[in-house]
């Protein structure tokens, strides 16, 4: 195994970030061929190979940060030198080193391992099934390497930052804090490998076979992996696609252009930008805001709706707006990008339109972060002729995550339904049920989701504008954090508890809190919604005094007739 490492880098640089990737596992690369960008403070450099093989392991992610000497790949090969004296030319690889063939049978072939692939194998695993899981790149998938822990791990570094800053309100005093943002960037990468670990040796524990590489499904029965110098074909009675989903882009003249960030580079910054112009103020897109902006960047989201995160009802929707624009990040919405351009000095220009009107905001990265689409290519999918969403835009499935061919399921980011993590994993659950021949249909009527801004949202069941438009009679009860002990003693006592009742059943059908911990709270209105649970029998139920879940309690009360610690 021969290991490729970096080994130089622009001018006196000693690290610098991962960029674009040229290779993936189980391709055959030569000498001299350019593996991947590395960028530094000196400049970018491109990494050519000093060996000739078969791509066994990339050890680095793009966006990663590494230093000299870094492992980057492992080779199934030679060296160079040694390679032009054996072989005298490249044809070596395929007279020598013909690749070994294997033949497997498992119970379950999971295609993915992301929250929604690895949950299921595990789950399968646990009830005695042969699960083998496909993986091309990390475990634990977007999630876990690109997603929601990672940027979990810099919303704390950056929550951490501003309570720091407002500490005299506290009696604190802090002098001289500043952020060094290779240390946030290590302590998230940290987080990352733990969680990693963990999840390598689940598999172990419950002998879930992993194969690196790029799975495609050959027939209903059977999928073929083509790596590490090995190609397998699996023969298995039963298929879950796990494929997840990339990053969308939109055609704006400019995309490419240097200082254009994705959510995955923008999670690597390991310098901190002046001025960042962030397109979409979607979730992503607001919780990169807040995190910037309390590390002392300039923060711009240009958003093409009329209102930044526009699937939340009105009055939560203001609510978080004014405390955005409170805290200095500036809201351009009903703005469509047209352009990012390059300027002489390095900086770029975001031309937008708002109103009719052009307008320019110059700085020095851009983040867009406009949505994720699924994602399934090599897959084989049109091939076998498994059906889509009429756009086109996931694969079709049935309540047991069913595709039109009965034995192949697929869950998460794949299907479009709702691109989440825990519903990634729901599904994985519910197909490896129906596998075991446990009849189990989803239901998506109290999916909760979280958005970490700052203060935290998080929704559960039908909100307000849904439940007005489809006609739903319904009764709100809502009670502000301004009225809670508990949130005024953190000296976060923004937002509020919103339930939403039905009035012909009395049942919780839906809930938005906006506020401190406010995605830990809404567990318990989930649990409730799942239930069937009354507003009356929360307001039956005793929460502990001091304490935010009060104010689950107050918002019932204020549905059934007044809540105690506030009045309108
Ligand atoms: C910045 C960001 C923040 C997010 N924050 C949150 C959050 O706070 N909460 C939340 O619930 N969700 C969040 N999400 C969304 C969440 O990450 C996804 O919903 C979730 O990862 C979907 O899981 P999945 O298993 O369907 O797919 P993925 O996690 O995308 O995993 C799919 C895996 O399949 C592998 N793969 C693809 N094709 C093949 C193939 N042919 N052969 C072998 N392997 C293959 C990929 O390499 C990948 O590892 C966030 C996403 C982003 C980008």
């Amino acid at each position: 195994m021969i290991e490729i490492k970096l080994e130089q880098l622009s001018g006196e640089s000693k690290s610098g970030n991962i960029g674009k990737i040229n290779v993936k596992i189980g391709d055959e690369i030569k000498t001299g061929d350019i593996l991947l960008q590395v960028e530094s403070q000196k400049g970018n450099v491109s990494v050519k190979s000093n060996a000739s093989g078969i791509v066994e392991k990339i050890v680095i992610d793009e966006g990663d940060r590494i230093n000299i000497g870094d492992v980057l790949f492992e080779i199934d090969g030679v060296q160079n030198e040694e390679c032009t004296k054996k072989t005298g030319g490249f044809n070596y690889f395929n007279t020598l080193m013909k690749p070994q063939k294997k033949e497997i049978e498992v119970d379950i072939t999971i295609i993915g391992a992301g929250p929604g692939g690895y949950v299921a194998a595990i789950y399968a695993a646990k009830q005695g099934k042969k699960v083998v899981v496909i993986e091309k790149e990390h475990v634990g998938g977007t999630c876990l390497n690109h997603g929601c822990i990672p940027t979990k791990a810099l919303v704390r570094s950056s929550e951490i930052y501003r309570n720091i800053k407002k500490a005299d309100s506290f009696g604190i005093f802090a002098e001289n804090i500043s952020v060094d943002m290779k240390k946030v960037i290590n302590r998230k990468d940290k987080i990352k490998n733990q969680l990693k670990s963990g999840i390598e040796y689940l598999f172990e524990k419950h002998e879930i076979e992993k194969l690196d590489g790029n799975g495609k499904i050959v027939d209903e029965n059977t999928v073929f992996v083509k790596a590490n110098r090995t190609e397998t074909t699996i023969n298995t009675k039963d298929i879950i696609i796990a494929t997840g989903s990339e990053t969308s882009t939109v055609p704006i003249k400019g995309i490419d252009s240097k200082n254009v960030l994705t959510s995955k580079e923008a999670l690597n910054m390991t310098s901190l930008p002046k001025k960042l112009v962030i397109v979409g103020g979607g979730v992503i897109g607001m919780e990169f805001a807040f995190i910037y902006e309390s590390f002392g960047v300039e923060v711009f989201v240009v958003e093409y709706a009329d209102e930044i995160l526009a699937s939340l009802d009105e009055d939560v929707c203001d609510e978080i707006t004014e405390i955005a624009k409170e805290n200095g990040i500036k809201l351009y919405t009903g703005s469509k990008v047209e352009a990012i351009d390059e300027t002489e000095n390095g900086e770029s220009i975001v031309s937008f339109i708002k109103d009719g009107e052009s307008k320019y905001i110059s700085c020095d990265k851009v983040l867009v972060a406009v949505g994720r689409q699924p994602y399934f290519e090599g897959l084989g999918i049109e091939e076998l002729g498994i059906e889509m969403h009429q756009n086109k835009k996931g694969i079709q499935i049935n309540e047991k995550m069913q595709t039109n061919i009965p034995n192949i399921y697929a869950i998460g980011d794949v299907t479009n339904i709702l691109q989440l993590a825990h519903v990634a994993s729901h599904q994985g659950m519910v197909a490896v049920d129906n596998i075991l021949g446990k009849v189990k249909n989803i239901d998506y009527s109290a999916v909760p989701s979280a958005i970490f801004t700052e203060p935290e949202i998080a929704v559960v069941g039908i909100t307000e504008k849904i439940a007005r438009e489809k006609g739903v009679e319904i009764e709100i009860g809502k009670f502000p954090m301004s009225a809670n002990g508990k949130a005024l003693t953190l000296g976060d006592a923004k937002g509020f508890v919103k339930i939403i009742k039905n009035k012909s059943t009395g049942k919780i059908i839906g809930s938005t809190i906006i506020g401190p911990h406010a995605t830990d709270l809404l567990s318990s209105v989930t649990l409730c919604i799942n239930n069937g649970l009354t507003t009356e029998q929360i307001t039956e139920t005793i929460f502990a005094h001091p304490t935010t879940s009060e104010s689950i309690h107050e918002a019932a009360l204020n549905v059934e007739g007044g809540a105690i610690h506030f009045a309108e």
